[in-house]
């Protein structure tokens, strides 16, 4: 029988959580991983599941990286890094899941409202007229692959759009490249590349998400493993005998090691590499972006909206301002999280929980009238100040591309390379970083 690269994969992913003893000879290599994110789990579980002896190395208290359910609110657990199984079909997460059997509930896109800024209705704006949006990024991008030098998404766009832009026009675009791209990719249009922004891949079927916790699937691939946590690594050497890492209190040894932390704590050089990595490996981790995407929940006495509606968009002349909302009533939840990304996200990090949830409530009574009730709570996220993360995940920045990500995930002496940023086809996503990690293990593998 002959296997495809996804199916092969997928098998992968499919491994019983049993340990293969046939390669527990004394002399099989022993391998650290850094980093008990998805990335780091799946390499961890596929090598220990064939026999070898791995040791994951945690910085945070707990696993998952930047899939983190928060309980703050038992009764309804929220995440506060991914959501979503983007693309349940043929998805290796949908296997993982269906093994956990962890719950799950699909959202569209489709399923969406939109609110219109009293502003702009009364400028006659019925709606974001995203055919005409679409067409012009179309048109834009299609220019500028042409162009010898990469441009910029915005930069791109302003080419062909017709200037002088009225106030309502404005609006409508500005909400279509945040919706479109600034949400999806978490950079800014400024940052990201007109040249290779959609030279990713996606998964067919739905979207779903896990109303009782994304955790499930990281507590799953970590059952039985050794993850030591609190351990925040600051230096690793490697030589051609072996590697070894340093952390505030241990020295691990070990034959190889899989690292595996997010393109935004390589950015800051707060793991200090000797020998110095490679060249190629330290341009493309310049050049690619790591761009944020950030959350708040707020949680009300009652739900106020529409109680069968997934998404609320608001149309507004104030940029990537409260742009997506998504309803969690249909979970049971009188919860409602909106998002902001890039440049506003960054902004906005610096506000106080209070100035934030102030802001929200401006919009939300924008949207469904002054009467409703104030949140008895809220959970904000701060990726951009996360030191285990700087950032939400990677996107492809002006002058970088698919070779800067190859370049990342390429093997340096006996540290070979793992996590989302790494993966050409699925970055940002839980599913990119988890097939990362299988790869990663399938090197190491071809070593025994
Ligand atoms: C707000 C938000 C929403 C998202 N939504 C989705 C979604 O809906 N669907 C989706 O598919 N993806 C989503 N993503 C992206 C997804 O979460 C990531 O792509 C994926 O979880 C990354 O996994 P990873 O293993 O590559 O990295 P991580 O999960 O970040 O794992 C790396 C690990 O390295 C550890 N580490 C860092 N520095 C050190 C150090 N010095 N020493 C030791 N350990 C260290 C970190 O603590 C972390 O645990 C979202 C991300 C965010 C932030």
């Amino acid at each position: 029988m002959t296997f495809s690269r996804r199916e092969f994969l997928a098998s992968l992913a499919a491994y019983p959580l049993v340990m293969n003893t046939s390669l527990q000879a004394a002399d099989a290599p022993t391998i650290l991983i850094i980093g008990a994110g998805i990335a780091g789990l799946a390499a961890a579980r596929s090598l220990s599941d064939q026999g070898l002896k791995v040791t994951v190395i945690e910085a945070r208290e707990r696993t998952g990286g930047r899939i983190h359910t928060s309980r703050v609110w038992p009764e309804y657990p929220l995440d506060l890094g991914a959501s979503w199984i983007h693309g349940q079909r043929q998805n290796p997460i949908t296997e993982l899941a269906n093994a956990a059997q962890a719950k799950r509930i699909a959202t569209s896109y489709d399923n969406a409202e939109l609110y219109i800024d009293a502003r702009l209705k009364q400028l006659g704006v019925q709606g974001t007229n995203e055919t005409a949006m679409e067409n012009l990024v179309s048109k834009a991008l299609k220019q500028a692959a042409n162009l010898d030098t990469d441009i910029s998404l915005q930069a791109a766009v302003e080419r062909v759009v017709n200037k002088p832009l009225g106030s309502a026009y404005q609006a409508q675009l500005n909400f279509y490249l945040n919706s479109t791209y600034e949400q999806e990719y978490s950079g800014s249009t400024q940052e990201i590349s007109a040249q290779t922004v959609e030279d990713n891949e996606e998964f067919s079927g739905a979207d779903v998400l896990f109303p009782q916790g994304y955790d499930q699937i990281p507590n799953y691939l970590a059952q039985g493993l050794d993850v030591r946590l609190g351990q925040i690594v600051s230096r690793i050497n490697y030589t051609n005998a072996g590697v070894t890492v340093k952390t505030q209190d241990q020295t691990y040894k070990a034959d190889y090691a899989i690292i595996t932390v997010p393109l935004g704590v390589l950015k800051r050089k707060t793991i200090q590499f000797n020998p110095s990595l490679p060249a190629a490996k330290q341009a493309a981790i310049q050049r690619l972006g790591m761009g944020l995407l950030n959350k708040a929940y707020l949680r009300f006495n009652t739900v106020f909206w529409p109680k069968d509606i997934d998404w609320l968009e608001y149309l507004s002349p104030d940029a990537g301002c409260w742009v997506e909302w998504v309803s969690f009533a249909k979970t049971g939840a009188p919860v409602l999280l909106g998002f902001h990304a890039a440049d506003r996200a960054r902004e906005v990090e610096a506000w106080s929980d209070q100035a934030l949830i102030a802001d929200a409530m401006k919009v939300l009574k924008a949207m469904f009238g002054n009467a409703i009730p104030q949140p008895t709570s809220a959970q904000i996220t701060r990726w951009a100040q996360d030191p285990l993360a700087y950032g939400s995940y990677s996107f492809n920045a002006v002058g970088s591309s698919n070779q800067d990500r190859q370049a990342l995930a390429s093997k340096s002496g006996r540290l070979y390379w793992a996590g989302e940023a790494t993966h050409s086809a699925y970055p940002g996503t839980v599913h990119g970083a988890y097939l990362s990690g299988v790869r990663a293990a399938k090197a190491v593998l071809k070593l025994v």
